[in-house]
This record gives structure tokens, C-alpha cells and sequence, in this order.
């Protein structure tokens, strides 16, 4: 009975968000309707959102019709985007949201009061309830008084926003929005997933990654965080935002190399834990010193990385990873961190070689924690091969670039704009030049 089976690559949701907001940061780089860049123009009652045309102007009028004066009326400040977002849910229930209907199989669907509020546990999380008062207080001052719900009612579609909001991507999986969508919040979590939640302007477009026997949603996970963590991160990141402790497979397995570090003997690979002290593997001691180096090490790399979040910088990168060699092991996830950022600094400097390299040695650490087939990976290779093109490498980047394509097909599908109009030139380009050298 093989009719059943859902092989890996199916789309199994498209949908429009329930409501949606553009990041306040991409504000006057992105049309606020369709989220992409380029040319655009100001809206002229708010001054505040940009469109590319007319026509994205139009389509957004229902929901910025509301926004437009309120908009005006708090400019020059920025509007939070969860207030921005909260807003757009009060007015969207206002004008009969609440009956709208998010499907996730062919017949069972959800409405926005169907989402999980997390009522009691948000009100007896301190940090949320004091963002909530806040967002309280920019909404007042920005819709009227008559829109706003009672407390109660607000905090629940609070809730719901912190448990179910996605965030939107763009083609190199930057956030560039939030939004919710009513169908794909219903899919449970898994540190090892079986499906992957990817974007086309707005749309959610949910893919399995895996053959799954047949398709039943109750069975399906998605990553609500960051993969490239260690097991007891993940699982604190998961219960502090979504109020549970993971237990899935992965959290069951023990993840060594993780944040550990590199054997004192730099022919062994083994991790080792600083907790002990000698090497599991071959038995070298993990000397008082080493551990205190090691420490000193970490704590140096966890500063910069946070000092890095909003920009990537080439030389305090190197200077991290000069530190961490010999002393971290190649899969703690510090130095695979740093080794990103290195790859994504490099790339922002046009330094083709250095990203070249950072990219393919960053490689090990994808292929371990976000596994072969997932998007950061094939946008890794895809990476990769687009720099080994401007490197004059075309061979080498063809050959990138068919993994990119093997991955690729399976996370985002051939209807995908990343395929068609990213990858598919670059397979182009590296065939065309590869032909060249030949003769
Ligand atoms: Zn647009
Ligand atoms: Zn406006
Ligand atoms: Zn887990
Ligand atoms: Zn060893």
C-alpha cells in the first residue's frame, strides 16, 4: 500500500496569514504589503509604510485603512511590531476576523479563538506581563479607546500572538515579519522535525522532509527555535516562549560535542567535558589550566557573538577562532556559531575566499545540527557555489550547486522562487562557464 505514503517534499499548507506585519527595522526597505524590496513609494496619509505600487497599496487598504491615521498620529516614533501586530488582530476581529477559517487538512480548520492563549501561564510569567503592560499602554495611545477589548480578552490574543506567531522569512531565512496563520499553528514542535516551515512573500508554505507513512497532521513537527543549540538551550528557550519541556527524540539523546571541548591531545577528535578530567577516548588529562583556558574561551566567543547580533564583524570573528582552536571541539556549538558568522561577515565584505572557506567549514556543523535536508543547509551549498562562481571555480560550484538542487527541490520546490530565480541562474551560469574552461 504505497498510495498512501506522503513522500518528502509535500506541500501540505498554503496559506495567507490571519494578520501579518512587515519588521519595523526593513520599514522603509520593504513593501508593507508583499514584503519585498526595491523601488517604493510612501503612503501618503501616514507617511510611515511604503508599497511598491499602487496595486500592494490597495491590497493592504482593508487592514491599513484602520491603521493609517494612528500611524500618522504616532510618527516620528516606530511603533513596536508586536503592538503593530496586536493592533492589526483587534482590528481584523473588529471587522469579523474572529469567522475567519485557517484550514490544515482538506476539512478541519481553526479560527483565531481556537489558537492556545496560554492564558495562565502568561500571567504568571513576570517578563511577558510586564511586555504586555507595555504593549498595553502603546495601544491605548494608538487605537481608539472604543476598539480595545477588556484585559482579559487583550491578553489572550496576546497570548496567542507569544505561542503562534511566526516569523517570515526571506529568501536567505532572515526574518523579515511576524504573522499568524491560523492553519500551521496548529503543527506541534520537534527538535528533529519532520516538516519545515518555509515563505513566499507572506504565504506560509509547509513541507515534509521526510517520507512519512501517510498524512496525518497530529504526526507532523516543525522547529519553533533555532536547531544550531544544544539540548539544554533548546529546551529552556522552548518552555521560557512556549510554556512546555521538550521531549522529543533528539532532547531524549545526549548531545556531547555540543558544548564541549577539543581533547588536549590534537590527534584525538573525541569531545570532552570539562567536568572530567581525562579524555574518555584516549585517556589525556584534562588539566586545571586547560579547563580554565577553555572557560575563558567561551565566555570570550559568547561576548562577541552577542556584540555581533545585529552585525557581523570579519576580524573579531578571527580573532574567536584563533582563540577557540585546540580548545573548543569543531562541534561545539559556539564555534560553529562563530564560524557562521565569519561566513556571513566575509560575504558582506566581498572577501570571496575567506567565505569560501568559513562556508565549507561551517558545512560539518549543518549537516549535524539542521541535518542534510533543510533549508539552511541547501542555502549553504547554495552559498557556497555562488561564491566559487565569483572565485572563477565554475566546476567546483556546479558541483555545490547540484546539492543546493538536490536539497532545495525538497524544502522549497521547483514553484519556488528561490529555485527559479536564484539557484536555477546559478546552475546556469556555472554550466555555461564550466563548458568555457573546457576549451
Ligand atoms: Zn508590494
Ligand atoms: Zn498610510
Ligand atoms: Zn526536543
Ligand atoms: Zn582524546
Amino acid at each position: 500500500m504505497s498510495g498512501n505514503v506522503l513522500k518528502k517534499g509535500t506541500t501540505i499548507i498554503n496559506d495567507r496569514p490571519f494578520v501579518f506585519t512587515l519588521s519595523s527595522k526593513d520599514r522603509t526597505t520593504r513593501c508593507d504589503n508583499c514584503l519585498k524590496s526595491g523601488k517604493l513609494l510612501k503612503c501618503s496619509g501616514c507617511q510611515y509604510v511604503y508599497y511598491c505600487d499602487r496595486n500592494c497599496q490597495k491590497e493592504s487598504w482593508s487592514i491599513h485603512k484602520a491603521e493609517c491615521a494612528h500611524l500618522k498620529k504616532v510618527s516620528p516614533k516606530v511603533l513596536p511590531d508586536a503592538a503593530r501586530l496586536m493592533a492589526r488582530i483587534i482590528l481584523k476581529l473588529n471587522q469579523g476576523g474572529a469567522d475567519e477559517v485557517g484550514y490544515y487538512t482538506e476539512k478541519n480548520f481553526r479560527k483565531f479563538k481556537d489558537l492556545m492563549s496560554h492564558y495562565s501561564d502568561v500571567k504568571a510569567d513576570a517578563k511577558r506581563m510586564e511586555h504586555f503592560t507595555s504593549l498595553c499602554g502603546v495601544l491605548f495611545q494608538f487605537l481608539n479607546e472604543a476598539l480595545i477589548p477588556n484585559i482579559a480578552e487583550l491578553m489572550g490574543i496576546y497570548g496567542r500572538i507569544c505561542t503562534n506567531s511566526f516569523n517570515i522569512l526571506d529568501l536567505n531565512m532572515n526574518t523579515i515579519g511576524v504573522g499568524i496563520y491560523l492553519g500551521a499553528s496548529v503543527m506541534d514542535h520537534s527538535c528533529k522535525p519532520n516538516a519545515v516551515a518555509i515563505f513566499e512573500g507572506t504565504t506560509i508554505i509547509i513541507r515534509t522532509l521526510m517520507d512519512l507513512p501517510c498524512f496525518d497532521w497530529s504526526q507532523i513537527r516543525i522547529s519553533y527555535v533555532d536547531l544550531l543549540s544544544s539540548n539544554k538551550d533548546r529546551r529552556e528557550e522552548l518552555h521560557n516562549t512556549y510554556y512546555f519541556w521538550c521531549d522529543c527524540e533528539r532532547c531524549k539523546k545526549e548531545e556531547p560535542m555540543a558544548e564541549a571541548a577539543a581533547c588536549p591531545n590534537s590527534s584525538c577528535d573525541s569531545p570532552c567535558s570539562i567536568e572530567v578530567d581525562e579524555c574518555e577516548k584516549c585517556n589525556t588529562r584534562i588539566s586545571v589550566e586547560f579547563k580554565k583556558t577553555f572557560q575563558e574561551v567561551v565566555d570570550f566567543t559568547v561576548h562577541h557573538l552577542e556584540k555581533m547580533k545585529t552585525m557581523a564583524y570579519l576580524d573579531a570573528c578571527k580573532i574567536c577562532l584563533k582563540k577557540q582552536k585546540g580548545i573548543m571541539h569543531k562541534f561545539n556549538v559556539q564555534h560553529v556559531r562563530t564560524l557562521e558568522m565569519a561566513h556571513i561577515a566575509a560575504m558582506d565584505l566581498k572577501c570571496w575566499e575567506d567565505a569560501e572557506i568559513y562556508g565549507k567549514e561551517l558545512l560539518p556543523g549543518y549537516l549535524l545540527y539542521y541535518g542534510e535536508v533543510h533549508p539552511l543547509t541547501g542555502l549553504l551549498y547554495l552559498m557556497i557555489g555562488k561564491i566559487q562562481l565569483h572565485l572563477e571555480k565554475p566546476k567546483e560550484a556546479l558541483q555545490v550547486l547540484n546539492q543546493a538542487s538536490t536539497v532545495l527541490m525538497i524544502t522549497h520546490g521547483d514553484k519556488h522562487s528561490l529555485i527559479r530565480e536564484e539557484l536555477r541562474p546559478l546552475i546556469y551560469q556555472a554550466t555555461m562557464e564550466s563548458d568555457t574552461h573546457d576549451v
